[in-house]
């Protein structure tokens, strides 16, 4: 389906509410029926039919259908949060005995789920490198049961071969769970190269403008029945209708929004890796980057995300670097139209520094007009 009729008709009825272009924000928690039999077929059905908000809602039904045909599959349910996403993901396929293998260092909350988390029903979590294939392979015990990815994954961008993952994964019987958040749904789409589940926090390039917390399963009808009558209604992490409609309207403006963020981020990145203060720039789409072919080859474009290392140990000059930044806010999100920068050297306490970490900050290349952004990272490495 072309990207447009996803983005502007996909799943709107405008008959249905008095030929209103903007959809309605249907804020109940209930429906009514108008005979005991109709009620009884609508609690029985609930995933195909509107009987309690924390199930089907209609504005949140229109946003799914979206979102799934982004991914080019054929459902997604939509959550809270980013984070609730992946967690009734991952829940949603093991069981006490189970083994996981995960990318080392996902987001920091998925990797409380992998180590903290799981193991306390009883499921055990292998954390590896996966930037080689071998080290998955190398991992896997007879009770594996998923294999969890995120590429590329924070803060240095490293990525998995998804196809190889994949073949692996099918081999065996494993199922395989995607972090998608980084490039998001236009850039890249694992469900097309074989993966089982897709999340995203919606939180990031979805919505877009840094007002509204979201997350999002993609995967086949069967998977995300089974989802919905497990962990998505029991657990009810479930998006609000008036959150549903921000992203639908955060939707409208994806396709600009991305294609802004990538020209730009490309500018400032090529700026960055000649500059005599910058030692590297980490971003997938750079030549300088270990899989720079891999990242081309299941990457259609690389959108706003990347670390630089600053050519100095000092955190202090560090500190001054950031501090002095005008059109960058210090905050931790990424995917609205604000520029943003995390020093790694801000999850340091007092009295202990990583030593090698020190100089890593990551920035995020919003709307606003590059030049500018490029004028100010010169002013403030000096
Ligand atoms: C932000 C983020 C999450 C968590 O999403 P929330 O919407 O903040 O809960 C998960 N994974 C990645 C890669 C993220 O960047």
């Amino acid at each position: 389906m072309d990207l447009s009729e996803i983005l502007f008709a996909l799943g709107e009825e405008h008959e249905q509410y008095f030929n209103a272009i903007a959809p309605p924000i249907i804020q109940t928690s209930n429906f009514a029926f108008s005979s005991v039999a109709e009620m009884r077929q609508c609690q029985a059905r609930e995933y195909d039919h509107h009987f309690y908000t924390r199930g089907n809602n209609p504005t949140v039904e229109i946003l799914r259908k979206k979102l799934a045909a982004l991914e080019g599959v054929e459902d997604a349910l939509v959550f809270a949060s980013g984070s609730a996403a992946v967690s009734a993901a991952v829940l949603s396929q093991l069981a006490s005995g189970d083994h996981v293998v995960s990318v080392a260092r996902p987001y920091g909350w998925t990797d409380k789920l992998m180590t903290k988390f799981l193991p306390r029903f009883g499921i055990t979590t292998s954390m590896i490198d996966g930037t080689s294939i071998e080290n998955f392979r190398n991992a896997l015990k007879p009770e594996t049961r998923l294999i969890f990815l995120e590429s590329p994954n924070s803060y240095t961008f490293d990525l998995q071969d998804i196809e190889a993952v994949v073949e692996l994964a099918k081999e065996r019987g494993i199922v395989t769970v995607i972090d998608n958040s980084y490039a998001g749904p236009l850039y890249q789409n694992p469900l097309q190269m074989g993966v089982d589940l897709v999340v995203h926090s919606a939180t990031k390039y979805i919505s877009g403008h840094g007002d509204t917390m979201a997350g999002v399963i993609c995967g086949s009808g069967a998977l995300m029945r089974k989802i919905f009558s497990s962990e998505y209604m029991t657990l009810g992490g479930i998006i609000s209708p008036f959150n549903a409609w921000l992203l639908l309207r955060g939707l409208r403006t994806l396709e600009v929004r991305m294609d802004r963020i990538c020209e730009s981020a490309g500018k400032v990145v090529h700026f960055l890796e000649n500059h005599s203060k910058i030692d590297h720039v980490f971003y997938p789409f750079s030549t300088t980057h270990p899989q720079y072919e891999l990242a081309r080859k299941q990457m259609k474009k690389c959108p706003g995300l990347f670390t630089i290392r600053l050519k100095t140990a000092d955190i202090h000059e560090v500190e001054r670097f950031c501090d002095s930044l005008k059109h960058f806010s210090l905050a931790c999100s990424w995917g609205g139209y604000e520029s943003l920068i995390f020093p790694a050297c801000a999850t340091f306490s007092a009295d202990s520094i990583d030593e090698k970490r020190v100089n890593l900050v990551r920035i995020y290349i919003g709307l606003e007009n590059p030049e500018k952004l490029i004028e100010d990272l010169e002013q403030a490495l000096g």
